[in-house]
């Protein structure tokens, strides 16, 4: 799924051309991808975009007079692509834009399930969509994660993806930002000292900034990740091989060298929990 740096990137790209001119046209949308019925999608045609805004892993986007907003989830496989007018799209994608003078927005989303969500909501209603976040993850600060360590005991990797505590992050990032703050991904948070949480704050910003970096200029998943998904592939840090384990319903990467005091991390699959 994408996280903060991929979802930030395409933010950043949509924010002009989503607002240069009005919508002329909202829909079709795909009956699973659509969540919303009230407002109806029509309300939108005629008003112009704000913008492109995020708040976690999610977009979305304003209309100008600030009546209405555009809330988008991509899930897994969900793209969202601006066409140009004329430019060839897809047949059906899930969601379609269409703004005066021709151009696109689009929705796609690959495979047969239908995952990625839109909501055409009201400002507040967007704000009850959002209120179980925590904080965003980038810019977040030691102090904060201090705070944040000493009330939540939880394995790392675990505390970095739930969204409540931290917004932004999943398993992709989560392994970049544990390697990169050289701590185990099962240590428990309220065990890291003061040194230590300030270390993975830092390994937060530096992590989530390179991949927005590397996702701006396009880069893909094998050239922007350094840990996640490289099984065996030699830690850029010491060239120890990187391994694997499975926790809970993720699959985590990491340098036993680096990470862990050389231990190899011990499977800890849900179904084997639970068994
Ligand atoms: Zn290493």
């Amino acid at each position: 799924m994408p996280e903060l740096p991929e979802m930030e990137a395409w933010r950043r790209q949509l924010d002009e051309p989503v607002h240069a001119f009005p919508i002329a046209k909202a829909g079709p949308a795909h009956v699973a991808t659509l969540k919303t019925f009230d407002p109806p999608l029509a309300a939108l045609e005629g008003r112009r975009l704000a913008g492109a805004r995020r708040r976690a892993k999610r977009l979305y986007f304003p209309t100008e007079d600030g009546e209405l907003v555009l809330l988008v989830h991509l899930m897994t496989a969900g793209r969202l692509k601006y066409l140009l007018a004329g430019e060839k799209g897809p047949k059906t994608p899930a969601f379609a834009l269409e703004f005066e003078g021709g151009a696109r927005l689009v929705l796609t989303e690959a495979g047969s399930k239908k995952r990625a969500g839109v909501w055409l909501l009201t400002p507040e209603a967007l704000e009850d969509e959002f209120a179980h976040l925590g904080p965003e993850a980038l810019g977040l600060g030691a102090d904060a994660l201090v705070e944040i360590c000493a009330t939540e005991s939880r394995r790392l990797h675990a505390l970095l993806r739930d969204q409540r505590v931290i917004a932004g992050i999943g398993r992709a990032w989560a392994n970049e930002i544990l390697h990169h703050a050289k701590l185990s991904p099962y240590a428990l948070s309220r065990d890291l000292d003061r040194e230590e949480v300030e270390r993975l704050a830092q390994a937060i910003d530096d992590e989530l900034e390179r991949g927005l970096e590397l996702r701006e200029r396009g880069a893909n998943d094998a050239k922007t990740y350094r840990v996640h998904n490289k099984l065996n592939e030699p830690c850029y840090v010491c060239g120890t091989p990187i391994a694997r384990v499975d926790f809970e319903e993720h699959t985590i990467y990491y340098c036993p060298e680096c990470q862990t005091g050389g231990r190899v991390l011990k499977d800890r699959r849900l179904s084997r929990l639970l068994r």
